[in-house]
Order: structure tokens, then sequence, then C-alpha cells
């Protein structure tokens, strides 16, 4: 379904009442970002109402947080939840805002049970078996009891990671990271150092040049390169393959190879379109993006190596190519005391007023701590839970992860499981194990795993084709 909200406007479905939270409920998601609201949606569909508690005032709110120069990386069509495209007048590539409004429309169009500012603070099994909640709301605290809890309280930007930087007390700059980064307009004529090599870092960089700041970037480590139109090209693509996979005959025993292909093709786009980059001084990690990613386990995800999105804004290249970024690669050694000096461990020494760390985020385990039970919380720590399966030793958990494209298949599937679940059904076959799809697609596990009732139909195709042939 197509619709059309207002551009930038606020939703305010959802219910801001505690008082009726039954005392217990089947299941609960917590955190309405897109993961949450597209499990929420794949439950719904199953014929189920889940609760879903957010923090935030208003869903969204994540996005609207975020820079202001903040565009999705992909398309818009490739960013939307199952059950709800954009509108029209949202751009190839949605805004923070565009994409905060669309989440808000969604949950009004499914007509979702979304609780804003509840806060969960703490998850306990209990002996007899389901969990226990109990909610911040107003200063009050809200206790119930759940069979399922879904934690789709998301992988990224919930706690910054902030290395320490020998010095850091006595340097007269000031520091920060790219979660307290608004745009480089804050920045104009200071001489900021970016230190990363990941989305953040770039478009950050970007920004603060456009703004009229004098930016340097630190590269730690060597980048895992795509152009934003190589990987719009990839996407399209993939649209298509899960259309071949789910209806040609044997088309998923070619997906690994063409994935491999459209990995190599990432690459190889960005050497067609920035064939100077290594003689620019940015270096490339020697894997292709889509397989780095999958052997980081989802940690390394690719970069864009244009800070633009689509054909807005400048890139990273020709920055470097008008000597208007200074690049230094290594390590800061030591900020220097009482001054703004920063001395690099390949002996360089640089002055800057401002130095912006876009150096990432705690994995989501270190965010569940907050509220998980310390018996639950180790055995996390000890074996993190696959982002679409039940987990193994606390039924009842799961784990709603991945990026916007992942909630129309990886999450469906954790969707369909977990009804199956609720009604006492057994849950649906799946034929190949999910880690293995995962390190053969690098992508979305949900992308690759085929039903069985898919492989039924094309080994029955493929016997009738056959059958033709032999006759
Ligand atoms: C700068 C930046 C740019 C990004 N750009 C992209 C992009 O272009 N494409 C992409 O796919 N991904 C992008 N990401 C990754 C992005 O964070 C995730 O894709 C997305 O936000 C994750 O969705 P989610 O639903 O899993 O988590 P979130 O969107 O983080 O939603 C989790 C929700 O849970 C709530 N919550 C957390 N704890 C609790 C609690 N205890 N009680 C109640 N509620 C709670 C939070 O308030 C939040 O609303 C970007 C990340 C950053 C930091």
């Amino acid at each position: 379904m197509r619709i059309f909200p207002a551009r930038h406007a606020r939703a305010t479905g959802p219910s801001e009442r505690a008082a009726d939270v039954p005392a217990h409920v089947p299941c609960v998601i917590v955190g309405a970002g897109h993961a949450g609201l597209s499990v929420a949606y794949g439950l719904q569909q199953a014929g189920l109402r889940p609760l879903l508690l957010e923090q935030l005032p208003q869903v969204g709110d994540v996005w609207r947080r975020r820079y202001q120069r903040l565009h999705l990386h992909h398309l818009t069509d490739a960013m939307y939840l199952p059950g709800m495209h954009h509108g029209a007048q949202v751009p190839e590539y949605p805004s923070r805002l565009d994409f905060a409004d669309y989440l808000q429309a969604y949950v009004l169009l499914h007509q979702m049970d979304v609780r804003l500012g509840h806060r969960l603070h703490r998850l306990t099994p209990l002996d007899t078996g389901g969990w226990e909640l109990q909610v911040s709301v107003n200063h009050t605290t809200l206790t119930f009891t759940a069979d399922h809890v879904v934690l789709a309280t998301g992988p990224t930007g919930v706690t910054p990671l902030r290395p320490e930087l020998k010095g850091q007390d006595h340097w007269r700059g000031r520091i920060l990271h790219s979660v307290d980064f608004d745009s480089g307009a804050d920045y104009r004529e200071q001489r900021v150092l970016v230190v990363g090599a990941g989305n953040s870092a770039i478009e950050v960089l970007c920004d603060l040049h456009d703004n009229g700041a004098e930016p340097s970037l630190l590269m730690r480590s060597p980048g895992s390169w795509v152009t934003r139109q190589g990987f719009a090209h990839y996407h399209r693509l993939l649209a298509v393959g899960r259309w071949l996979l789910t209806y040609v005959p044997g088309a998923w025993l070619l997906a690994p190879v063409v994935l491999r292909l459209l990995d190599h093709y990432l690459k190889y786009d960005v050497r067609r379109r920035y064939p100077d980059l290594a003689a620019l001084g940015v270096d490339t990690h020697p894997a292709t993006p889509m397989l780095r990613m999958a052997q980081s386990r989802g940690t390394r995800p690719p970069t864009y190596i244009d800070g633009t999105w689509g054909k807005v804004g400048v890139t990273l290249a020709e920055l470097l190519r008008a000597g208007k970024v200074t690049l230094y690669r290594g390590e800061i050694e030591q900020l220097q005391t009482d001054s703004r000096s920063v001395a690099f461990t390949d002996g360089r020494v640089g002055d800057f007023d401002t130095i912006i760390l876009c150096t990432g985020f705690a994995p989501p385990t270190e965010h569940w701590q907050t509220f998980l039970d310390s018996r639950v919380s180790q055995a996390i720590a000890r074996e993190m839970p696959q982002p679409w399966t039940e987990h193994a030793q606390f039924p009842g958990l799961w784990v709603a992860l991945g990026g916007v494209a992942t909630s129309r298949f990886a999450l469906q599937i954790l969707a369909r499981r977990l009804a199956a679940r609720i009604r006492g059904h057994r849950p649906p076959g799946r034929v190949l194990n999910p880690v293995v799809s995962f390190l053969l697609s690098g992508i979305d596990p949900g992308l690759i795993q085929i039903p069985r009732r898919t492989l039924i139909i094309n080994t029955l195709a493929a016997c009738a084709f056959a059958y033709l042939l032999w006759l």
C-alpha cells in the first residue's frame, strides 16, 4: 500500500496511557523503531495484537535526534517496511525527518498499540515460564508479565564508543562523539578533526566543509567502500532476485554465486568511479564489502565513499583532490597539554579546535544490561542470541535486529515463527540454516532462507521439466 503522509507532520495516534496495560500479555515488543514495528506488522498479519513499548515521546524520535544532514543510505524504494511504501513526495534518498514521519504514519495506518514514554527498566525470567517486565512511565513503575518479549531496542546509536585519548583532560579543544553532532554550521571557520572511516565520519566531514569549517580526517583502518549508485543497483537487483528465488526452479542454488558476483561488482564500481582513491591516500580493505560485513557479523558495514545523497553534496574524493581536507592515518598518539595540538602515531602534528569521534557504538548487549536480569545478561554475553530466533536458553526471549531492508525479510520470518509459538503451532520450516545463509548472502539471512514449500514447488517443476524433455 502507498500512502502520502504530510511532510514532517507529527502523528498523534499511539496511546500514552499506562493504566490499561493488562496484568498479562502474550507478547511485548520493546522498542518502536523499524525493527519493532515490522515484527508487530508480521504478528498483526497473523491475527495477533502485540503491545509495543517505546521510551521516547514520539515514534521516529531516534531519527529526529540525529544530525541534520542525514539521509538514509539506500534508495527510498528499498527503505520501506512491509505493508507501506513512502509517499510520492519523498525524494530518492529519504531524509531522517522523512523516515521518522514515515514510521509514525506506519503506526497509525496499521493501528498499532504503541505505548509512548514507556521505558523498560527491568526484565526478569519467571520460574513458571514467561517474563516479568517493570516499566517506567511518568515517574511511576508499571509491572506486568508476558509470555514472549522481543528486544527491538536498536543495534546502534544507544551507547556511543568514546576511545580514551591520551592527554584529553588537559587539552584545550573540544571533544565530542558523532551522537552530539547536529550540523556543520556550528563549526564555521573551526579546524575540526573527524576520527573514523564509517558513514558518519564521511558525512560529518562533508557537512563541515559545506558549512565553512576546515575539516581533517583521521582514518584508522582501511574502509569497505561502496558508491551510492553501485549500492542502489545492487538493491534493485536483489529485489528482482527475491522474486526469482521464489518462482524459478533451482534459482536458489545459484543465489550464493550471484550474490558474490554482485559483491565484486560493488568493489569494481568504486574503482571505476574513483580510480585515484589509493593515490589520494584512502586505503581499501582487501575483502569485498558484503563479505567483510558477513565476516564481521554485521559490525563492519560498507561505507559510502561519496559522502553525498544522490547527486546532492560534495564527495570525499573531490575534497581530497582539491586539497580541502587533510588526511591522517594511524592513531592519535597524544593530545598535547594546554594546547590545541594533536600528535599522531606517524609523527605528524596538527592543530584543531574540535575533535569529533565517529567511532561507533557499543554492541546492543551493553544496552540490554541496563534492564536485563543479571543471569540472562551473563548468558547473553556468553552467547549472543540469533537475531531472528527465540533464545535457546531463555524461551520467550527474541531479538529483532538489522537494517531497514531486513524488516521485510528476516524480521518477517521472526514474526511468523513467533506467531506460530504463541498459537502453539509448529514454526514454518526453512531449507537453509540461518548461519549458513548469512555467510552465503552477507546481506540479510531472511533473503536467502527458502521456505520449504518453495523447494517443493521448485522440485516438482524441475521434475515436470525433465519429464517434458524426456518425452
Ligand atoms: C547516523 C546513523 C545513520 C544510519 N543510517 C542508516 C541507514 O541509512 N539505513 C539503515 O538501514 N540503517 C541506518 N542506521 C542504523 C540504524 O540505527 C538502524 O538501521 C535503525 O535505527 C535500527 O532500527 P531498530 O528498530 O533496530 O532500532 P532503533 O531505530 O534504534 O529503535 C529502537 C527503539 O527502542 C527504543 N528503546 C530502547 N531501549 C528501550 C527501553 N529500555 N524501553 C523502551 N524503549 C526502548 C528506542 O527509544 C528506539 O526508539 C544508521 C545509524 C546511525 C547512527
